[in-house]
């Protein structure tokens, strides 16, 4: 199976110049761990999760933008990577979640482990 096949198209995610806390509220709000961050076009720069959210509070009082903290080397995968190839690329990098993007950048899914989980559980 190829990526397309079990990703998340429901992708909730946040701009660049919002306050931590929003993003916070959203991780919250959504139950998610993982926030694909976008620029004003629209286009995926980087990725929250509550790790980092978490790092902030505990940290520099001045940090008030989600680009403050988020991770700018996103790992990332496409519809068409296969499967097994998306899942190394989480386990060599100890994250659980890829921005899965199209050929200009734009977030269409999200490939969780969870969702990598399902291939195995039998369900579609
Ligand atoms: N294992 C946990 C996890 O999956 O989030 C915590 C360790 S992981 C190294 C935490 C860091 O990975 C956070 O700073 C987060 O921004 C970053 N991260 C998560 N997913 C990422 C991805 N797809 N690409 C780049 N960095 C990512």
């Amino acid at each position: 199976p190829r990526v397309r096949d079990i990703m998340n198209r429901q992708v909730i995610s946040i701009t660049e110049d919002e306050e931590i806390r929003v993003a916070a509220k959203r991780l919250l709000k959504d139950e998610t761990n993982h926030l694909p961050v976008l620029d004003g076009s629209g286009a995926l720069v980087g990725i929250i999760t509550t790790y980092d959210v978490s790092k902030a509070v505990v940290t520099d009082g001045k940090l008030r933008q989600v680009k403050d903290i988020m991770t700018r080397n996103v790992i990332k995968t496409t519809p068409d990577e296969p499967v097994d190839v998306a899942a190394q690329k989480l386990e060599q990098n100890n994250i659980s979640a890829l921005p899965v993007v199209d050929a200009t950048n734009r977030v269409v899914g999200i490939l969780s482990a969870i969702d990598l989980g399902k291939l195995f559980g039998g369900r579609r």
